[in-house]
């Protein structure tokens, strides 16, 4: 039997309609939630990214400031940008795009913002909430995929979740977020023995290496749910996943495509963050 499809950008669309409520209702409060983009140099792909974050903003009606700095931009302006963000009361989120120029530390400034306003959910603050099971901002991608999993309808407590890869802006905030929510977790990576048979025994299986097409079926168990982050251009200019599709179809209960499975959730997840941060910087119940 042919798993099921799990539409990302029909999730997506679905959650953006949602907070589209939240923030109408957040601006009867005389709230409205606003982030900033940092966007330093010219990279093609950061400056559609960015766009696209824009656009959600005026899709969701966040208020969105853009800051656009060359790329010689020293560390110490960026990080004088950042300051000025974090004391700005109407900006309640803030996201420098990366990767940064390589004359700039990227942590110097993940760390210099403010973890209230943190809505990457990169700051060690950010990630030690998480750890401890604290209320903090979660990294995009990763909470794409909860609600991914969540609104297929498969219930995450008890399941056996494996996920493959542990970088810390996927794979181990993944691993932490389906413990969260009680799912008995595997982690595996480059140096993992046996990984086929660990990834068989994945009820949830989370595929986020950078390997075109590398997690055929024999990774997967029969009927377990398969969420693919990989996002890989191919020499032909086509995009594919980690996970070869195809080849898992007929195994998979659930699988997602790429494109237009994990992808559009993360700027989503972001909106979700933003909202939720301007609510906790106006005393309002998350
Ligand atoms: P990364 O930083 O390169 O990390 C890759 C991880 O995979 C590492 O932990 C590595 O293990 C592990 N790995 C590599 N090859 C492996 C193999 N053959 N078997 C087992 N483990 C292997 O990558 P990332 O930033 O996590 O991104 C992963 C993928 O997700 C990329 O394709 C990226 O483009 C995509 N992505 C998509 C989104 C989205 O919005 N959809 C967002 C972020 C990333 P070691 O630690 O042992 O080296």
């Amino acid at each position: 039997m042919s798993a099921q499809r799990i539409e990302g950008k029909k999730v997506s669309d679905q959650i953006r309609e949602e907070l589209i409520a939240e923030t109408n209702k957040l601006k009867e409060q005389g709230v409205t939630p606003g982030l900033a983009v940092v966007l330093v140099g010219e990279d093609p792909a950061s400056k559609v990214y960015v766009g696209a974050k824009e656009k959600a903003c005026v899709q969701l009606g966040i208020h969105s400031e853009v800051i656009k700095l060359p790329a010689e931009t020293s560390e110490e302006e960026l990080l004088a940008v950042v300051e000025r963000l974090n004391q700005d009361a109407a900006i309640n989120g803030i996201l420098v795009q990366l990767p940064l120029p390589r004359h700039i530390n990227e942590k110097a400034v993940i760390d210099a913002i403010l973890p209230a306003k943190d809505v990457d959910g990169f700051h060690p603050q950010s990630v030690g909430n998480l750890v401890i099971g604290d209320d903090s901002l979660l990294p995009c991608t990763p909470a794409g995929v909860i609600e991914l999993i969540k609104r297929s309808g498969v219930d995450i407590a008890g399941k056996h979740a494996v996920v493959i890869g542990r970088s810390n802006i996927v794979g181990k905030p993944m691993a932490l977020l389906l413990l969260r929510e009680h799912a008995t977790v595997t982690i595996c990576h480059s140096r993992t023995a046996n990984m086929e048979e660990i990834a068989k025994q994945a009820d949830i299986l989370v595929v986020a290496i950078g390997k075109p097409k590398a997690i055929g079926k024999s990774f997967v168990k029969p009927g377990a749910i398969v969420i693919d982050v990989g996002v890989n251009r191919l020499e032909d200019g086509k995009l594919a996943g980690d996970v070869d599709f195809d080849d898992c179809l007929d195994t998979a209960g659930f699988i997602t495509p790429v494109p237009g499975g994990v992808g559009p959730m993360t700027i989503t997840m972001l909106m979700t963050n933003t909202i939720h941060a301007a609510k906790r910087a106006n005393g309002i119940g998350v």
